[in-house]
């Protein structure tokens, strides 16, 4: 029972499967590689494959069989099928049927075996005499060779295996048959020596024969051929079933793996290249980098040296301009100190000219010592030695002073000398370096009237709790642009040839430039040449900087009249700063003794103990100044000791003091302030 319903369900489905087919379309079974069984029975080949493509668009229901030419033929004149496929049209008009296009052209040619041929041609069919060609025997077939060659004999087959087999027998010249299949089955036996010529002889297309009864499906056979033709499939099925066969396309496929080979070889060379490329392009770059950021370098260090060789030749030029100056600067005052001082000597001049040239003496003398001064206080500043001593200053006192020291000189100029004073708003001491402050401001006023042949000079402040502002305005030379900074710096002018007209050393302005920095304010010119100049100077109130502050007690003026007459203890190794003190001291002394070195002041401080003062100069030979200060003091803490030297350093003074002296004084030495000294250290005892 079981059997019996299983057998019912395959007849079913096997009569369902029939009745949903709505066509069928057969192929010959033996037709390859076109159509044909293979070793398991299957119908394959290029013209099934078409169809299958063609089905697997339109979803039609296709029943697709073999069987043999006759079979399959006589099926479809009987109107059991509806078309077969795989079938080469005929020549002539057929109205029974329906023909679709063609799903390929076919075509014969001449095949030869390249063991016994080398070259072989067309051409040779043609020439050779009687040549022996196996073929199928078909009268179109032999009419064609005749034409080519009408010697040709024959050696007629029925199989495609004798066919190819032909060609194996050296009586034979070649063989002349279809050319996909004749290649399918020369592969198919390994006869890879078989060989077609290109010509293509008999060309014929194969398609399908459609029953006129079914239009549709020849339509869609149509379509659908033209849709795979259309979308790549139609190749895919000739490169899979068919593209080996054919000659052109094997040639094509035998070179590919060459082709392939070279292309990758080409690639990689190509991508090796490209990297390489790229490497050698970064190295260039960086290469290329490094060289400019080289060139960079040396033309910055051009530019360098361009400037130093620049700057060494400027201040080779201030150098020379400097040195010829500084002796002009020397010499002009020395000419009168030792020109007047000879006047002096051999001739006797009225008492007026006597005074008269002691005066230019004194004149001569107070400029030399500018001149020195301003050069000790440059180096000073230039070694930093130089730091301002910070007291409330009466700056109002100090512009005054200034005005009517430096009126004379302005109104016999015939210049206009005018001092204003713009929105003051000071209420409280202003803090600075008095000395400091008066001699930026001196500098500066002397410069204008040095400069200023004609028109003004006006001196403008203003000063407030934070900060003194001045302007010094003249209607003089004025400066060039390009000079107005280096005029700052030492030892420069703005014009050298015009020092003949103007005296001076190139010092003034710097030292007032360090003196500004040094109390922390700033300096500023604005000018124009044969306009004037105007020189701008702010200083703060360094009213918090009070580590600064000089805690010394403000000047009185001393008692002279307590001084009494001393015995006078003088070391000083050089004979005319002896002298000079010798008599200034004179009213004041009991008895001057002299020493002319460190160690014989000593000796007779130790000697005589009734020695009041010693003047103590520190530069002098076996012992200086300062050791044989501490020498004496070991054995006479009493005596008042006064180093003089003309060292002006700050630390010289320190130094005296440490070793024990009551007071230092700096030479050139003057009698009214080395008297007032000496009042000062005989009643207070220290006094720096
Ligand atoms: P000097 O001793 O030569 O005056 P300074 O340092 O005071 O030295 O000045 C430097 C240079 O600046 C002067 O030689 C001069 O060329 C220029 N100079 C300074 N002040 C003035 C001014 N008020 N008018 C024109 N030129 C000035």
């Amino acid at each position: 029972m079981k059997k019996f319903y299983i057998a019912l369900i395959f007849f079913i489905i096997l009569i369902t499967g029939k009745l949903h087919a709505q066509h069928e379309i057969m192929f010959s079974d033996n037709y390859p590689p076109y159509n044909y069984l293979n070793n398991e029975g299957k119908l394959v080949g290029f013209n099934v494959d078409i169809l299958n493509a063609i089905k697997d668009i339109y979803k039609e229901d296709v029943f697709i069989n073999s069987g043999e030419w006759y079979t399959i033929n006589r099926a479809l004149n009987n109107n059991e099928i509806d078309a077969i496929g795989g079938i080469h049209y005929p020549g002539s008009l057929d109205p029974n049927f329906i023909y679709t296009r063609p799903a390929i052209n076919t075509s014969h040619c001449f095949l030869y075996n390249s063991n016994f041929h080398n070259k072989f041609s067309l051409e040779y069919v043609r020439t050779t005499k009687e040549p022996l060609i196996a073929m199928w025997k078909n009268d179109v077939l032999i009419r064609y060779v005749q034409s080519i060659n009408p010697s040709a004999k024959f050696l007629f087959v029925t199989n495609y295996t004798d066919f190819i087999n032909a060609l194996d027998r050296e009586d034979v010249t070649c063989i002349f048959g279809q050319r996909i299949c004749a290649m399918y089955y020369a592969k198919s036996s390994y006869k890879d020596y078989v060989k077609p010529l290109n010509h293509r002889i008999l060309e014929r297309s194969m398609g399908f024969k459609v029953s006129k009864e079914n239009p549709e499906l020849a339509a869609i056979l149509n379509n659908g051929l033209e849709v795979i033709l259309a979308n790549g499939e139609y190749q895919k099925i000739f490169d899979n079933s068919l593209a080996e066969y054919d000659e052109i396309n094997n040639n094509w496929r035998i070179y590919l793996k060459y082709i392939t080979l070279i292309g990758g070889l080409s690639l990689v060379i190509l991508i090796f290249l490209i990297i390489v490329n790229r490497v050698l392009q970064n190295r260039v770059r960086t290469k290329t980098k490094d060289l400019r950021e080289q060139l960079a370098l040396n033309s910055q260090i051009m530019e360098e040296l361009e400037e130093q060789k620049n700057k060494a030749e400027e201040s080779d030029k201030i150098k020379t301009a400097f040195l010829a100056n500084m002796s002009h600067e020397i010499r002009t005052p020395m000419n009168g100190i030792l020109g007047f001082a000879d006047l002096l000597k051999n001739t006797d001049y009225s008492s007026e000219k006597h005074s008269k040239f002691i005066s230019i003496i004194q004149q001569s003398g107070h400029r030399m010592l500018d001149t020195i001064n301003n050069i000790i206080e440059v180096s000073k500043l230039e070694s930093g030695l130089e730091k301002p001593i910070i007291k409330a200053v009466p700056i109002k006192e100090i512009i005054r002073e200034l005005r009517n020291f430096f009126h004379p000189e302005a109104t016999l100029k015939g210049l206009s000398f005018v001092f204003k004073e713009k929105d003051s708003t000071l209420n409280q001491p202003f803090y600075t370096d008095e000395y400091k402050l008066n001699s930026i401001l001196t500098n500066l006023i002397k410069n204008a009237l040095k400069f200023t042949k004609k028109g003004s000079i006006e001196v403008s402040y203003s000063l407030h709790n934070g900060y003194a502002e001045f302007w010094i305005k003249d209607t003089g030379i004025g400066i060039s642009k390009d000079k107005q900074a280096s005029i700052f710096e030492q030892f420069v002018q703005a014009d050298y040839s015009h020092t003949s007209g103007f005296e001076g050393s190139g010092l003034g302005l710097s030292i007032s430039k360090g003196y500004v920095h040094l109390l922390k304010g700033h300096i500023k010119l604005e000018s124009e040449p044969a306009k004037g100049s105007t020189f701008y100077v702010r200083i703060p109130n360094s009213i918090d900087n009070q580590q600064l502050l000089d805690k010394t007690t403000p000047t009185e003026t001393p008692d002279l009249s307590i001084l009494e007459k001393y015995n006078i203890l003088i070391a000083e190794d050089d004979e005319i700063s002896f002298v000079y003190l010798e008599n200034i001291l004179e009213n004041i002394a009991e008895q001057i003794v002299r020493a002319k070195d460190g160690r014989e002041v000593v000796e007779l401080a130790k000697q005589s103990k009734s020695i009041d003062l010693i003047f103590m100069d520190i530069k002098m030979p076996h012992l200086n100044g300062f050791e044989a200060t501490r020498e004496i003091r070991k054995f006479n803490k009493e005596v008042f000791i006064i180093a003089q030297s003309a060292f002006t350093q700050e630390n010289y003074k320190h130094k005296a003091k440490e070793a024990g002296c009551n007071a230092f004084i700096s030479k050139p030495i003057n009698q009214q302030k080395l008297l007032t000294l000496i009042s000062k250290v005989t009643t207070e005892k220290v006094y720096f």
